[in-house]
C-alpha cells in the first residue's frame, strides 16, 4: 500500500517523541516500515525506502551513525553526515517520519545492556571486526522495540548483517518481517556505499574488480571448482588488480551462512571483504546451484 505523495517529513529525535508520532497508526492498525540507516542516504537507501512504502501505510527511516558498532580504531569521525541532503532526498519519497535520535537519546546515562548475535555473526565480518554485530544486534533490536514497525527494510549488500538481523528477528520474536532488498550498484558493479566517498579517483577505478572477481569465484563454484583453491586464487587476484589487503572470501550457504557443500542444492553466497589504503569495501554475490 503506498502511502499519498506528501512534503510533510516530521523529524523525531527522542524516543517520547517517536512513539507519540506512530501511536495514531498503531491505534488504527495501519502497518508500519523502518527502514535503518546511517544516513548519507545513496539510492541503495533509497531503494531500501521504496520497498518499505510497498510493504506498509507508513514509513520511518532512522537516522544514526551507531558508534557501537566503529571498532576504535575505524572511521566513526569520518562517516560522511549530511542531515539536510538526506531529508531532502526522503521529503521527495513522500517519507513521513525520520527517527533521528542523538548519541544520548539512544544510550542515555546508565545504559548498560546488549544483545548477543547469533550463529549467522560467527566468522566473515567477526573475524575482522569483532565488535560489530554486537553493536549492529543491540542496536537493531532497540530500534524494533522504539519503533514497533510490522516491516523492516536490509539490503542484501550488507549479507551477512541481513542473515543476523533475520535470525534476531525471528529468535526474539520481535513480531515483524525482514525484507531483503537486492544490492543497487554503479554501472561497472561497484556496489553503492557511503564509503565509496573515501576513494581516491585511482582506487575508485580498481574498486569494481571486487565485484568482478566475486562473480567470477561464483560461476567457478557452480562448474564444480574446489573452494580452497578459488578463494586463494580470488585473492592473489585482487592483491594483483591494486587492492592493498583482502581481510576474506569466502562461500557460504546463503540461508545460514553455514559452509558451501555443492551437493547439498542449496542456494550459496559468495561474500568478500578487502582494502583499497584506507578504505575497506564489502561485496556478495549469488551462487545459483
Ligand atoms: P548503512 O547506512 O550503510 O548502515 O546501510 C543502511 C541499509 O542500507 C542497510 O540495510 C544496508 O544493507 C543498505 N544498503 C547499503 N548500501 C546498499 C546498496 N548498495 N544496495 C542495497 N542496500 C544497501
Amino acid at each position: 500500500m503506498a502511502q499519498a505523495h506528501s512534503t510533510d517529513l516530521k523529524v523525531v529525535r527522542t524516543v517520547a517523541d517517536l512513539r507519540a508520532a506512530t501511536l495514531g497508526w498503531r491505534l488504527a492498525e495501519e502497518k508500519i516500515a523502518l527502514v535503518p540507516t546511517m544516513g548519507a542516504l545513496h539510492q541503495g537507501h533509497i531503494t531500501l525506502v521504496q520497498r518499505a512504502l510497498e510493504a506498509a501505510d507508513h514509513v520511518v527511516v532512522s537516522i544514526f551513525v551507531n558508534p557501537t558498532q566503529f571498532g576504535p580504531t575505524e572511521d566513526l569521525d569520518r562517516y560522511p553526515r549530511d542531515e539536510e541532503g538526506d531529508l531532502e532526498k526522503l521529503r521527495q519519497l513522500g517519507v513521513e517520519l525520520v527517527w533521528a535520535p542523538d548519541k544520548e537519546a539512544m544510550y542515555p546515562e546508565g545504559f548498560s545492556t546488549a544483545v548477543t548475535a547469533g550463529s549467522a555473526a560467527r566468522g566473515l565480518e567477526t573475524d575482522f571486526r569483532p565488535h560489530f554485530f554486537g553493536g549492529v544486534a543491540t542496536v537493531v533490536a532497540k530500534l524494533f522495540n522504539q519503533v514497533r514497525p510490522d516491516f523492516a527494510t536490509f539490503g542484501e549488500k550488507d549479507y551477512q548483517q541481513l542473515i543476523v538481523v533475520t535470525q534476531l528477528a525471528r529468535d526474539l520474536d520481535m513480531g515483524l518481517e525482514i525484507l531483503p532488498v537486492t544490492t543497487i550498484r554503479e554501472p561497472d558493479g561497484l556496489a553503492l556505499s557511503s564509503r565509496n566517498a573515501y576513494l581516491s579517483e585511482a582506487e575508485r577505478a580498481v574498486a569494481p574488480n571486487l565485484n568482478q572477481v566475486l562473480n567470477e569465484v561464483a560461476n567457478a563454484v557452480v562448474a564444480g571448482a574446489s573452494v580452497p583453491h578459488l578463494k586463494a586464487a580470488a585473492e592473489m587476484r585482487l592483491l594483483t588488480l591494486g587492492f592493498t589487503k583482502v581481510d576474506y572470501i569466502e562461500v557460504r550457504d546463503a540461508a545460514t551462512l553455514a559452509p558451501f557443500n555443492l551437493d547439498h542444492k542449496r542456494p550459496g553466497r559468495v561474500l568478500g571483504a578487502a582494502w583499497l589504503g584506507k578504505t575497506r569495501l564489502i561485496d556478495n554475490v549469488a551462487v545459483e546451484v
